[in-house]
This record gives structure tokens, sequence and C-alpha cells, in this order.
């Protein structure tokens, strides 16, 4: 994957899911980056593009189901499910516990896929992985868009696969580079990821 790399950067930068200059975060935290997931996966034609490429790296672990945090995960598991001919369910909180509602249900031994737009600290993601496997589902691997870990460990006991991985640091406004050199604050419009 690492060769498209740029290329898929652009993709998210012409549809305007990542923007970069001096941004301030609902965090109250300052970023040289901004990404809005869901400013990509609004394009389905781009959408289904992105997550069959994510999903080429599964192509052969026989998955059966692939499951998602909503509401971020939703598209992303759709589409990597289509290019897999697997199934989508998704999973939402309820009483703040990620719980599978509307008939969803997994099975003993399911070989499930769990996958999310962007991981950050990778909690959502992390929740339907126990999610699935205290409902017995065998879980082949955890996936996600975008990695913004920053190299730190979310914690899934097993490699977080992504198709692009973007660097992000996010600093309290007196460390902010950007604040030092004097560039204009932009506070973009809805909840950051
Ligand atoms: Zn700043």
């Amino acid at each position: 994957m690492a060769e498209h790399h740029e290329a898929i950067l652009n993709r998210f930068r012409e549809a305007g899911a990542l923007l970069e200059g001096h941004f301030l975060l609902t965090s109250g935290r300052h970023s040289p980056a901004y990404l809005q997931c869901a400013r990509v996966l609004q394009h389905p034609d781009l959408a289904e593009d992105l997550c069959s490429r994510l999903a080429r790296a599964f192509a052969d672990e026989g998955v059966e189901t692939v499951l998602a945090p909503a509401i971020g995960g939703i598209v992303v598991g759709h589409e990597v499910a289509r290019a897999l001919g697997a199934r989508a369910v998704f999973a939402e909180r309820e009483k703040g516990r990620m719980t599978l509602r509307r008939g969803f249900a997994l099975r003993d031994g399911e070989r499930v896929l769990c996958v999310e737009d962007v991981v950050t600290t990778g909690g959502s993601l992390k929740e339907v992985q126990q999610l699935a496997q205290a409902a017995g589902a065998d879980v082949v691997a955890v996936a996600a868009l975008v990695d913004r870990t920053g190299g730190a460990d979310p914690g899934f006991g097993m490699p977080l696969t992504a198709l692009v991985r973007i660097e992000a640091p996010t600093y309290v406004p007196e460390d902010c580079p950007q604040c030092r050199q004097g560039l204009p604050l932009v506070k973009p419009g809805s909840r950051d990821i």
C-alpha cells in the first residue's frame, strides 16, 4: 500500500476530508491537521474504492461478517463487507455501552473483521472487538481507513491494518508551533475526530 500513500492522501485532500493548517479541536488542543472522514465517504464511488483497497488485505481470511462501531464506522463496514462478500453489522451505544441492536447477532466461531473509519485512541474499535469476542466470534483482524494513533499502541492485542497513516500531532496552545508562527486559528465545523 505504501507506494499509493500520497495518492490516497490526495483523495482525502481533494474531498476536503483532510485539511492542513492550524486548527482548534473540540478538546481545546491545536493541530496542524484536521480530518473529517465523512467528507470522503459522502462520495459512494470514493468510499467503495478506498474500502475495497482496505478489504484486499483480508481477501483470504474467510471473513463472514464485518462489524463496525456507529456512526463513523457504518459506511466503511458496509463497503468493506461488499468487497469481501460478507455481511455488515454495526454496534451502537446504549447506556454508554457498545451493543448489537436491530436484531444483529454474531455466532460462536463466526469470522469477524472489526473496522472503523479513523482510529485515534482506538476506543470504539476496541469496544466492538471486545463485543465480538464476548459473543464467541473469532475476530480475524481490526482495520481502519485512517490510522491516527501516531505510533501509540491502541491495545487491540493484534496489529491494526490501515489504508493510510496520518501524522497529526495535537498541542496545548502554549506549546503550539503554529501559534508561534502566528498562523490564524481555524475552528472546523463539527466535532473533531
Ligand atoms: Zn495553535
